[in-house]
């Protein structure tokens, strides 16, 4: 192994900087040339590479997004376009592929070994939803983003005894939903993993008044339904008007936390030790406080789950 390139995919998360640095700086410090990947799979494709130097991923640790930028390629879920990425890398004498990103890029990852390029994979996204791993980077952020905006918008529910519901990322996950609810003190969590129950929110919202709290949050994950939709619902049952708040891409953006840099850290120079070590279709995964390297078609059988013992802590303490 003499040459390794890196790429970020999907969406982008806080922390994807500091595990690009990490590659960067391990595979240096390991004699390796490093080659960054910009805009992802795009980027593959088209050999969009450029020589990483010590220097290259200095002043970045604190930085949210990606300085390789991030992308995603229909092309590329098309052998046509995996064999002409694997042309550009072959043609730039590069040995192993570093993919930072979600299930849908390591799905891409795998191809490419399959196809005989080695790759490694280290999970980054603020869902929190990867198979093989209990932690991916960027949750921590994300987490901490959205607890910042509920303590702000709780003082003016408060103030005002407003009912707010905010309306978190979390697609198929509710771990932003359940982990942000839970240590804002939200009045109801709704999470894909969990039979909505939408007499109980209702339940919830006349047990506070009926002991003069005025005010509540809700917190709803994307997958669900949307903010507007539960509003709209509630206003139905109980002719009750509530304030949506729609965090969005603010929960994706900002500086990581410092748990963030160092999963990031511990988990970009791992990628760089497999590849030295002779691996390939595997990814970095954390697994009972330890690194651990699953492959990915391990990993994929496995389902992320949510810790639902949380959720009924959450539903028993915030009433
Ligand atoms: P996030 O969790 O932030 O959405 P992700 O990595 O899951 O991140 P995707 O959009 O699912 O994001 O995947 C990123 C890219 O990976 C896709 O645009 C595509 O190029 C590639 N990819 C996804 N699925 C496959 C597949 N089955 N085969 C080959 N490549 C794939």
């Amino acid at each position: 192994m003499k040459k390794i390139a890196v790429l970020t995919s999907g969406g982008d998360a806080p922390g994807m900087n500091a595990a690009i640095r990490a590659v960067v700086r391990r595979a240096i410090y390991n004699d390796l040339e490093v080659y960054g990947v910009r805009h992802g799979y795009v980027g593959l494709m088209e050999g969009d590479f450029i020589k990483m130097e010590l220097g290259s991923v200095g002043d970045i640790i604190h930085r949210g997004g990606t300085i390789l930028r991030s992308a995603r390629s229909e092309e590329f879920k098309t052998v046509e376009g995996q064999q002409k990425a694997i042309k550009q890398l072959k043609d730039a004498e590069i040995d192993g592929l570093v993919v930072i990103g979600g299930d849908g890029s390591f799905m891409g990852a795998g191809k490419l070994t399959e196809q005989g390029f080695p790759t490694i994979g280290v999970p980054g996204t603020i869902d929190n939803d990867i198979s093989g791993t209990d932690y991916s980077i960027g949750f921590d952020t994300a987490v901490n983003t959205v607890i910042e905006a509920i303590d702000k918008i709780r003082d003016t529910a408060y103030s005002h005894e407003r009912i707010c519901i905010v309306e978190v990322m979390g697609r198929n996950a509710g771990d932003i939903a359940l982990w942000t609810g839970l240590t804002s003190g939200a009045e109801s969590i709704l999470i894909p993993e969990a039979t909505y129950d939408f007499d109980d929110v209702m339940n919830r919202i006349r047990h506070g008044q009926e002991r003069g709290k005025m005010h509540s949050i809700i917190v709803v994950a994307e997958g669900v339904c949307s903010g507007e939709e539960l509003k709209k619902e509630i206003k139905e049952r109980s002719n009750l008007d509530t304030n949506v708040i729609v965090l969005g891409y603010l929960q994706r953006g900002g500086s990581p936390t410092a748990y963030d840099r160092m999963m990031a850290s511990r988990m970009g120079g791992k990628a760089v030790d497999l590849l030295i070590e002779g691996q390939k279709g595997v990814m970095v995964g954390w697994k009972n406080a330890q690194l651990v390297s699953p492959s990915f078609e391990e990993a994929a059988k496995g389902k992320h789950k949510i810790n639902l013992d949380d959720y009924d802590l959450a539903r028993s303490i915030s009433i």
